[in-house]
């Protein structure tokens, strides 16, 4: 690869590492003797399609020179760090070359905002124009849409992307406009629109005419960092969940903040990114999506944020007793659904595999049923030693989050707490 071209992407990727809307994950390893290739921890990166596909992609950013000042950014205009740009031909050639090599299956593609949005949006969306109409390029096109672009651009980039994004970055307007003065809400929510009135009027247009071009197929998707102001998580989840009421929105992804500019007093001095957060919060976009739970039962006013201990579907149980234990042999799928330690695809075979004969637990296990979770809360042929009635809920939480309590007996530990707890009634008495 040519010096100059290559120099610019180890800058541009790098660069791009910390937009994880693409569902990246980077990775480094040198040739080993006798072995072939290498992997960097910048430029390709994995993506996840619909059908459970892992595709990998060219993950850069045109251009790291920026007139934006965001606070949480490393390239932002304030930090002294090399720049550099790349030309449309030179992006188009590389992606070329790499997807001729087989190194890629797609481009993602981000900037820093150069002049002003549409001028670097044009840009953008002349590289995936060149890649569609001059190279006849199949491959999979994610655009990041550029705050404040115009109409015209959004739509045009809708016709040759396969997936337009545009960050949130901020669950609150107050806090956008205190970490990143230059953006407001308005900048970011109109793009989208844009994105979602293509997404629709293609539909339509669609229904009309076989032919009629796709406006971009995957849909759109956003981005909120999670961790850089105050906001709690019944905000981050709420404006999720509204987020997911647009027609076209597909994903909406937390990334963890990373303290980079360590100088700036308006962000919070973590030492690390709060990464268990941001997994409790993916687990409750999963609950809202695929789980049938109303986002006000995950966070609400009296319980605004997630757990850290526990997983979102465990706390809810805990704090809703009442509703467990479930019968798996008459449950209705949104009741099976609820119970710890049952998945989608289990729930599917219970409900289907129950017209044969009633449930045994040996039978749950091999559905995929994680027993030593779920037998809290389930009935089922035979029946349980303690459900979370019998073992109440503080006395489960404990047990459930014992390290090593794989070793212990819990039956024994649960007659043991009633025992306690008669001690310290009689007591009272
Ligand atoms: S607009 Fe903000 S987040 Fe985007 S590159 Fe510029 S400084 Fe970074």
């Amino acid at each position: 690869m040519n010096p100059v071209i290559f120099d610019k992407l180890k800058t541009l990727a790098e660069a791009a590492k910390y937009d994880v809307s693409c569902a990246s994950s980077g990775t480094s390893r040198s040739n080993t003797q006798k072995g072939i290739g290498s992997a960097a921890g910048w430029g390709i990166c994995h993506s996840f399609t619909e059908d459970g596909r892992c595709v990998s992609l060219l993950k850069t950013m045109l251009t790291n020179h920026c007139i934006y000042d965001c606070a949480y950014c490393a390239n932002r205009r304030s930090n002294d760090i090399p720049r550099t740009t790349f030309s449309v031909s030179e992006l188009v050639e590389l992606t070329i070359e790499f997807y001729r090599r087989n190194y890629i299956e797609g481009l993602f593609l981000s900037s820093g905002i150069v002049r002003n949005a549409d001028y670097t949006m044009e840009r953008m969306v002349r590289v995936a124009k060149d890649l569609r109409t001059v190279h006849r390029y199949n491959g999979y096109i994610h655009l990041k849409s550029i705050p404040g672009a115009s109409r015209e651009l959004v739509a045009e980039a809708g016709l040759y992307a396969d997936r337009l994004s545009c960050n949130i970055e901020m669950p609150s307007e107050q806090s956008l406009k205190l970490i990143a003065p230059d953006k407001d809400y308005q900048s970011v929510f109109r793009p989208m629109h844009y994105i979602q009135q293509g997404f629709l009027e293609s539909k339509e247009e669609k229904k009309k005419y076989r032919h009629a071009p796709k406006f971009a197929p995957a849909g759109q998707s956003t981005q909120m960092i999670i961790g850089a102001s105050p906001d709690d998580d019944n905000k981050i989840l709420h404006l999720a969940n509204a987020m997911y009421q647009r027609p076209a929105m597909k994903r909406v992804y937390y990334s963890g903040y990373i303290h980079i500019n360590t100088y700036d007093t308006r962000l919070p001095a973590l030492t690390t990114p709060p990464l268990v957060r941001e997994n409790r919060l993916y687990q409750a976009d999963w609950l809202m999506r695929f789980y049938h739970f109303k986002v006000d039962e995950i966070v609400n006013e009296v319980h605004p944020n997630l757990e850290l201990e526990i997983d979102p579907k465990l706390s809810w149980a805990l704090r809703n007793p009442q509703f467990f234990p479930v019968d798996v042999n008459t449950a209705d799928y949104e009741m099976i659904l609820r119970v710890p330690g049952i998945g989608t695809k289990s729930a599917q075979l219970i409900i289907a595999s129950r017209k044969f004969g009633r449930l045994t637990s040996e039978n749950l296990r091999k559905m995929g049923v994680v027993l030593k979770r779920a037998k809290y809360f389930i009935t089922c042929n035979e029946l349980p030693v303690y459900t979370v009635q019998e073992a109440k809920p503080e006395y489960l939480r404990q047990l459930l989050t014992q390290p090593g309590r794989k070793k212990r007996d819990d039956t024994q530990l649960i007659i043991q707490w009633h025992a306690d707890d008669t001690d310290d009634a009689d007591l009272r008495g």
